[in-house]
C-alpha cells in the first residue's frame, strides 16, 4: 500500500497540546514535545517552514514510516503560525537518546560484537526498505539514530529525512525528463539512483566501524586532530584494522565493513548484497566478544563533535545532487570537443 499523507488543515492546537520541552534543535527547525488531547499520549512535534523542500521530506519520511526501525509519523498539520505557513510533524517521541551515547554510557556490562551486529541488522534492514521504496536518505548518521526509551528492551530508529530524495525508476512521466538532450548525459549522471544509495552503504559502513572500536575510520585512535594527509587518506580509502581494539573482532565484520566502504560508488555493495552477507544475517548468533567500544568513546567524548563534522562533511560530498551538474558539465565538453573535432571544427 502506498503510503501518501494527507495534510491536515485544522489547527493543531485542537487536537494537541504544544509542550514547552524542546527534545532537539535541527537545521531546519525544533522539535518539541505535544500530548494529544484526547488520551494524553506524548509525541515529539517538529515544526518545519513550510515550504516545497519540507513537503518533499515529510513525505518521503511518512511514505517509508512504517517500517520497525524508522521513527514513525502520525500526522501532518499545515497551519499558519505567527503569519508564517508551517507544517507540524506530529512523530513518536523518541525517549532512549542517540545510539553512541547509550553505548557510550554503559557500565559494568561490555558491549559485545553480537550486539553492535544487531543494531547493524537494525539500521541495515531500514536502509534495504527505504532503497525497495526508491528512496535514498542520505544523512545517515548517529545523530539521526535514536533510540525508542531508556530501557534494555528500547528499539533503534533512523529519522531526519531532510536530505532524502525520490530516485527516478526510468519510468518517469515525460514532463518530468530533464531538459537537455540526453544524448550527452555521462552515464554516471544516468544511473545517479545507484549513487545515491551508495551513500547510505557507506554511512552503514562507518557506522559498523564505530560500533566495533569507538572512533571511526577516517580518525587516529589517540586523540590526534585530523590532519590533511588524513583527509586524503579518507578519500582514497584508505583505513585499517590495526590495534589491539580490533584484534578480536571477526573477519566477517571486517570483511561486511570493507565492501560497505570501497571508494568507487560502482564497486560499493547494495544493500540487498549487504542484507545477505553472513555477518547480518547470523546476526543473532556472532560471537560474543566483548569490545573496548565504550571505553574508546568514554576517553574520546571531547572528539565526538569533530567526528560528527567530518561524517557531515563527507556526506555532503557524496549527495551527488552538485556533482551532476559538474559531470554533466564535462561530458559536455568532452563530448562537444569530439563533436568540434569529428566535424572537422577546431577552436
Ligand atoms: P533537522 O532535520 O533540523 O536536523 P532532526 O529531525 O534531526 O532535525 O531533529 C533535531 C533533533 O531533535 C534531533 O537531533 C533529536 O535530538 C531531536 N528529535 C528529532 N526527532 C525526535 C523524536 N521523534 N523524538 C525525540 N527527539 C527527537
Amino acid at each position: 500500500m502506498n503510503m501518501v499523507v494527507k495534510f491536515k488543515t485544522n489547527p493543531i492546537k485542537e487536537d494537541y497540546i504544544i509542550g514547552s520541552q524542546v527534545l532537539g534543535v535541527g537545521i531546519n527547525g525544533k522539535v518539541v514535545e505535544c500530548r494529544r488531547i484526547n488520551d494524553g499520549e506524548k509525541f515529539a512535534l517538529k515544526v518545519l517552514r513550510d515550504v516545497p523542500k519540507a513537503r518533499r521530506e515529510v513525505e518521503l519520511h511518512y511514505e517509508a514510516s512504517r517500517h520497525p526501525h524508522i521513527v514513525r509519523i502520525f500526522e501532518v498539520y499545515e497551519n499558519t503560525y505567527n503569519n508564517v505557513e508551517c507544517l507540524f510533524v506530529v512523530m513518536e517521541c523518541m525517549e532512549g537518546g542517540e545510539l553512541f551515547t547509550r553505548i557510550q554510557e554503559r557500565s559494568n556490562d561490555a558491549f559485545t560484537e553480537r550486539e553492535a551486529a544487531n543494531i547493524m541488522y537494525s539500521i541495515c534492514s531500514a536502509i534495504a526498505y527505504l532503497h525497495g521504496l526508491n528512496i535514498a536518505h542520505r544523512d545517515i548518521k548517529p545523530e539521526n539514530l535514536l533510540y525508542t526509551d531508556p530501557s534494555n528492551h528500547a528499539i533503534l530508529k533512523l529519522t531526519d529525512f531532510g536530505f532524502s530524495k525520490r530516485l527516478d525508476d526510468g519510468t518517469e512521466k515525460p514532463l518530468e525528463t530533464p531538459c537537455y538532450t540526453p544524448y550527452y548525459v555521462a552515464p554516471e549522471v544516468l544511473s545517479s539512483k545507484k549513487y545515491d544509495k551508495s551513500c547510505d552503504v557507506w554511512s552503514a559502513g562507518i557506522i559498523a566501524y564505530i560500533l566495533l572500536c569507538g572512533y571511526p575510520p577516517f580518525y587516529s585512535h589517540h586523540g590526534l586532530p585530523i590532519s590533511p594527509g588524513m583527509k586524503k587518506r579518507i578519500r582514497a580509502g584508505q583505513y585499517n584494522f590495526v590495534g589491539p581494539e580490533w584484534d578480536r573482532v571477526s573477519e566477517a565484520a571486517k570483511d561486511l565493513i570493507r565492501k560497505c566502504l570501497k571508494t568507487d560508488p560502482a564497486e560499493r555493495s547494495s544493500i540487498n548484497d549487504i542484507m545477505c552477507h553472513k555477518w547480518i544475517t547470523h546476526y543473532n548468533k556472532i560471537p560474543e566478544t566483548p569490545l573496548e567500544t565504550t571505553k574508546v568513546l568514554q576517553e574520546q567524548r571531547l572528539q565526538w563533535p569533530e567526528v560528527q563534522e567530518e561524517m557531515e562533511k563527507a556526506l555532503a560530498s557524496m549527495r551527488v545532487d552538485e556533482v551532476h551538474i559538474k559531470s554533466l558539465n564535462d561530458a559536455k565538453n568532452t563530448l562537444l570537443a569530439k563533436r568540434m573535432k569529428s566535424s572537422g571544427h577546431t577552436k
